[in-house]
């Protein structure tokens, strides 16, 4: 007899029982149990069999399951020992499931890829992110080595927020800047605390990120653009002249370099870093490098 979705709250208590299974909170275990929702988040990937899904904590695998009815093969990293055994059997009937015991953020995910994969595939990624761990594996997809096509992730509705923001806007910071210089961001999904089991504190968002098109001025080095847009936002409260004192130093010479890129730009000295956009923190990044103060 063909058994519900794992998805389902019926199945989801289900298989909890069977496992004598309590979700682990130190692991950001929250399992949804959702179907509408775990639609939702494959329909927001667009997932099809000319895709291979890379999904970072399946947990009992709802998500798996809906992931691997579409795709060509999905690859999911679990770090929790105890739900290898209880995946091969809930996921049994699907024979392009590989799933990973590592920690995602340790592994090399790239030579993984690579061995697990055919590479004639999109790569997408998706996940219901632990969220202990959310802005590490954020800045995970944001450094790495791997390109994915479109990344789709379940966050808490606050994190959502920020990589959305825009200029100006409170939960404006360098996640956004960040985040939307690489890729144009939208909320998919809000989801309510109720489609989880256990249900979060929170309230949570799906996100999807797509790569940008080729900007018009990229900066000279993303190592370089990150870690000084992380040193403008270091005093939210300050001024753009204050903080970038605290980046360079204090030195005459120094200020007068800075007032002249400054000036140059046309960005007055007095404006909060909440106020630029991420074309400025580009041309600004640039213009330190231009002139010998970022390397
Ligand atoms: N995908 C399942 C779902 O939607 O019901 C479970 C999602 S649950 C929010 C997060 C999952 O990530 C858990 O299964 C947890 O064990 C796993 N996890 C936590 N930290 C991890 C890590 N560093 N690497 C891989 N998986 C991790």
């Amino acid at each position: 007899m063909q058994q519900p979705a794992i998805g389902t709250r019926t199945r989801t208590l289900g298989i909890l029982n069977q496992y004598h299974l309590s979700a682990k909170k130190s692991l950001g275990q929250n399992f949804l149990d959702d179907l509408q929702v775990l639609e939702g988040i494959v329909n927001a990937a667009d997932v099809t069999d000319q895709d291979d899904v890379v999904e970072i904590g399946p947990g009992i695998g709802a998500l798996t399951e809906q992931l691997a009815q579409r795709a060509h093969q999905v690859l999911a990293f679990e770090i929790d020992q105890n739900l290898i055994p209880v995946l091969a059997e809930t996921l049994a009937d699907y024979q392009n499931v590989t799933i990973i015991n590592q920690d995602f953020l340790q592994a090399n995910v790239p030579a993984i890829l690579q061995h697990e994969l055919d590479g004639q595939h999109q790569l997408k990624a998706v996940a219901n992110l632990p969220y202990y761990i959310t802005k590490p594996i954020l800045m995970n997809f944001l450094k790495g080595a791997v390109r994915f096509e479109t990344i789709v992730l379940m966050m808490q509705k606050e994190v959502a927020n920020r990589l959305v923001a825009q200029p100006n806007s409170h939960d404006y910071g360098a996640l956004s800047v960040m985040t939307q210089y690489l890729y144009r961001v939208e909320i998919a999904l809000e989801v309510n605390k109720h489609s989880f089991i256990p249900a979060p504190k929170v309230d949570s968002a799906v996100v999807k990120l797509t790569p940008q098109g080729e900007r018009p001025e990229a900066a000279y080095s993303q190592t370089a653009f990150f870690s000084f847009v992380h040193g403008c936002f270091m005093h939210r409260r300050k001024t753009l002249w204050n903080n970038l004192q605290s980046i360079f130093d204090k030195q005459p010479a120094t200020k007068t370099t800075m007032q002249q890129v400054l000036a140059t730009v046309g960005i007055a000295p007095s404006v909060r870093p909440q106020a630029l956009g991420v074309e400025q923190f580009i041309t600004l990044t640039n213009e330190f490098h231009k002139v010998g103060l970022l390397q």
